[in-house]
């Protein structure tokens, strides 16, 4: 359909024409008014004023005297948005209200003229604001009105406002509402009917693919509706707290057991609220830690404790690792907290029981080891050799005793950070000699070697560098039975001195590398069990030197030996500030 093949047309009817642009809109409308004014018919526009501004002009080009015909009454021009007003009740057209607004302008109009032309936007407004319903109700309103007056209808409407599946039901509606029904240009532009074919076939191939994808789009909400929920119905059942958080590290989801557990919305903990949760003493460090992992990504690991509703504490580990786009970018962060706190409190439990076993212990152990010093030079005076062999195995099997009580007495100062260090500056070179001779005469099955020298003083606790001297060296030579030597090699660096212990023996598979230096740490294999310990050696060595701020570590592999070094800075030792 051709404007032309319509423009041309008197029969009264009530026609819609779909537009993509202005532009072929007010070609169109200039086209249906222009004839009725050429025909001495009446012309009514019922338009936006944009639209009427721009018909005018349009009407003044083809020739027409758009003033003289207002004047006499031929042709009307009335804005759409105040014509709505004067019939519209509670955002519905009232239909009396309507048949006397529009009739009276009809009647008015007709006067003397065989033929109406009406153009009006009316329903194209409301449609555009989204009252749908009352469009619709609007163009009924329309053709109820036809039966009383005798006129021809232009309805227009932007074929944008259509988009989408939800309007397919109103579209046909609306089309079904008028007598005939005027494609948007893309189609009535083409001038043969094969190119009309050619776009009809091409859109009912679009239409049916469209068709297709939205089925498919469905099935795939449907699915991803369905994981959602899945893991949803997942983290809000289970017993353990679980968050995530943004890149930027501000908290944005608390499964429902946080807000049970601390008795606090999720919008009083979210973002970095959760902070006014945590201990006092821990949420400091707290914090800098997940800095630190949101500045490097590294996963998030601690252990803090966590105010309940009941304004009790109770201890939390918790862990975070971030997930990635395909870029590399992290996305979020999920992480969990698992209650520990019966876990913390068996553990300060165990602690506080070390602790006093160890001290109850020390008391009989020394007074033991007096005694039997007592009884040495007794019976060495009566010159009795046996008795004094025995005593002095007796007295051997006391020292490691009290070597016991004093690392397990130790061990529990560290964990509160109660271990006293006495700082001054020494000379590590004369300390290595002075540990290595003594430990040498008490041993007959290696030979304990050093190897170069630093002419350097350091900064610390002599006795507690010594002792760290002590653990290595006995180590090394219990783990290597077979072997025959030890090598102590002394160097430094620009910022270090650096002691390295070197034995021959059974060594440490890699992966016990990264927990040697736990707290009761022991390699469980069937050669590791072979050998008596606690594992608490190692854990004080990295004690002290931490606190020196040095560094300890091992190099070894499984049946060719361990070396294991230690670095006191010089740096400290220059400024004389050792913590
Ligand atoms: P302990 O020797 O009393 O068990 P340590 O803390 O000193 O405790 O050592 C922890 C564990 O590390 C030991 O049980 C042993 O398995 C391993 N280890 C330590 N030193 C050596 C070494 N020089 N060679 C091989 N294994 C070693």
């Amino acid at each position: 359909m051709t404007t032309a093949s319509w423009s041309g047309t008197n029969e009264p009817e009530h026609f819609v024409q779909f537009c993509e642009t202005d532009a072929f809109l007010v070609n169109s409308l200039s086209e249906f008014i222009g004839t009725a004014l050429r025909q001495g018919d009446a012309g009514i526009v019922i338009a936006t004023q944009s639209h009427r501004e721009s018909l005018e002009e349009r009407l003044k080009v083809d020739g027409l005297e758009v003033a003289a015909a207002r004047v006499s009454g031929q042709y009307v021009s009335i804005d759409a948005a105040a014509t709505l007003s004067k019939f519209m009740v509670d955002g519905s057209p009232d239909p009396e209200r309507f048949a006397e607004v529009i009739g009276s302008i009809i009647t008015r109009t007709a006067k003397g003229r065989c033929h109406v032309r009406i153009f009006g936007e009316l329903v194209a407004l409301l449609w555009a604001d989204g009252k749908r319903a009352a469009a619709l109700l609007l163009e009924e309103l329309w053709n109820d009105l036809a039966r009383t007056y005798s006129f021809s209808l232009f309805c227009a409407y932007p074929m944008q406002g259509f988009g989408g599946e939800v309007y397919e039901e109103e579209f046909t509606e609306i089309c079904q509402q008028h007598s005939r029904v005027i494609p948007a240009e893309s189609y009535t532009a083409l001038a043969s009917p094969d190119e009309r074919l050619r776009v009809i076939t091409l859109l009912q191939q679009k239409a049916n693919s469209l068709e297709v994808e939205i089925a498919e789009r469905k099935v795939a909400e449907e699915a991803l509706k369905e994981t959602e929920a899945r893991l949803r119905f997942i983290t809000e059942s289970m017993p353990q707290k679980i968050f995530t958080a943004q890149p930027n590290g501000a908290i944005d989801y608390f499964n429902p057991q946080w807000t049970e557990f601390t008795g606090l919305s999720f919008e009083e903990i979210r973002g970095w609220g959760w902070t006014q949760l945590i201990h006092p003493d821990d949420v400091e460090e707290n914090i800098r830690s997940w800095q630190r992992s949101i500045d490097t990504g590294e996963p998030f690991y601690f252990e803090h404790r966590f105010r309940g509703a009941d304004g009790v504490y109770r201890w939390h580990v918790t862990r975070a690792i971030p997930m990635r786009d395909a870029q590399g970018k992290i996305v979020t962060w999920i992480g969990s907290n698992t209650d520990i706190d019966e876990q913390k409190r068996l553990e300060e439990r165990k602690d506080e029981f070390i602790n006093m076993a160890s001290h109850e212990l020390k008391t009989p152990v020394t007074s033991l080891k007096g005694f039997t010093q007592v009884l040495q030079s007794r019976f060495k005076k009566r010159g009795d050799g046996e008795t004094l062999r025995f005593l002095t195995i007796m007295d051997t099997q006391l020292n490691k005793l009290t070597k016991l009580i004093n690392d397990l007495l130790d061990v529990s100062k560290m964990q509160h950070g109660k271990l006293d260090y006495r700082e001054d500056l020494f000379d590590l070179n004369a300390l290595v000699q002075e540990i290595v001779g003594n430990l040498q005469a008490g041993t007959s099955t290696h030979q304990l070697l050093i190897d170069g020298t630093t002419e350097v003083q350091v900064y610390g606790d002599r006795d507690r560098i010594g002792q760290v001297l002590i653990n290595l060296l006995t180590n090394a030579i219990k783990y290597s039975p077979k072997a025959d030597m030890v090598i102590v090699h002394i160097s430094k660096d620009q910022e270090n001195a650096i002691v390295s212990v070197q034995d021959f023996g059974i060594g440490i598979a890699a992966a016990h590398h990264g927990q040697i230096f736990e707290r009761f740490y022991q390699v469980t294999d069937a050669e590791g069990k072979a050998y008596s310990g606690l594992g608490m050696g190692l854990y004080i060595c990295a004690e002290i030197i931490k606190r020196h701020h040095g560094r300890i570590w091992v190099e070894s592999t499984k049946d060719h030996g361990s070396t294991f070094s230690f670095t006191l800075p010089l740096r400290e030792g220059k400024e004389g500030s050792f913590h």
